[in-house]
């Protein structure tokens, strides 16, 4: 999470456009502290991803009881051929990228003997896991160009810029890491920001057995413990606090009123 750098990395068929600092540190404390000082206290989830934070999930995305990433895996391989078919001369933005793992699928369906070129966009708060996934991206796929941006999805999608219509990818769940209405609110956003032809691509869970739920996020080995807890070392970064992790305890439970994992 670069919030303070002005960084804009350019290398063969890579550049990476950091747009956090126009955010401010100003505005990222002020946040965080309304937040902790909220009758019910809540941190955004976008602080879960310093460096350390990427790398836990990734570690999570790899644990036998977390089923989402290989199932949501599993269904796009099974629909990348048509939609790679389909969508031909559309740049393809992904918000959220991560590792990009995901978006790698894709690519792969679209890498025959002749392939056409893909503009792909990843958006996502860690320029860091950008920078690690695009370089790995251009080395696999020598028909894709890359376009990155350090943006915080929720207020800065609109300053991405791109000419032709969108395939635009937002896998992971990630948007039940909001609350009901800021999800509205995202969704709406994405929506304002769309064009006409673009598409959308949504990966989202839908309600399991209960106990298949509850070990996804409370994994033996305490992965997912580690990397909730994570988020009080960028709140200690970003505000200068002195929380220590090991105060606080991991609780992950199904909430059923809400249909979601808390
Ligand atoms: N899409 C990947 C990663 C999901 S984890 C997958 O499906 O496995 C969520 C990702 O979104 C992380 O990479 C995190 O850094 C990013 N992210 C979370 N909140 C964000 C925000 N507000 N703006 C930009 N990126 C965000």
């Amino acid at each position: 999470m670069n919030f303070v750098n002005e960084d804009i990395v350019a290398l063969n068929r890579i550049s990476i456009t950091n747009l956090l600092q126009e955010i401010g540190t100003d505005e990222v404390k002020e946040e965080i502290i309304a937040g902790l000082t909220a009758k019910k206290k809540h941190i955004s989830s976008k602080y879960f991803y310093n460096k350390a934070g990427s790398e836990l999930f990734e570690q999570i995305t790899r644990l036998e009881e977390y089923y989402p990433t290989r199932t949501e895996m599993s269904i796009l391989k099974g629909i990348a051929p048509g939609l790679m078919n389909a969508y031909k001369g559309f740049d393809i933005i992904e918000l959220g990228s991560g590792d990009s793992s995901k978006i790698s699928v894709l690519f792969q369906a679209a890498s025959g003997a002749n392939p056409e070129q893909i503009h792909y966009l990843p958006l996502d708060i860690s320029q860091t896991a950008i920078l690690a996934s695009a370089e790995e991206l251009v080395n696999r796929f020598p028909h894709v160009s890359i376009d990155g941006y350090a943006v915080d999805f929720t207020s800065q999608f609109e300053l991405v810029g791109r000419d032709r219509p969108a395939l635009i990818c937002f896998f992971g769940g990630t948007i039940g890491n909001f609350e009901w209405e800021a999800s509205l609110e995202l969704l709406q956003n994405i929506s304002r920001q769309m064009k006409r032809g673009d598409i959308l691509l949504l990966g989202t869970d839908l309600v399991k057995p209960e106990p298949l739920l509850h070990a996804a996020y409370n994994d033996a080995r305490g992965i997912t413990a580690a990397f909730n807890r994570n988020i009080l070392n960028t709140v200690n970064e970003m505000i200068q606090s002195d929380f220590r992790e090991d105060d606080f305890d991991h609780l992950a439970f199904y909430n059923q009123e809400k249909f979601r994992m808390e």
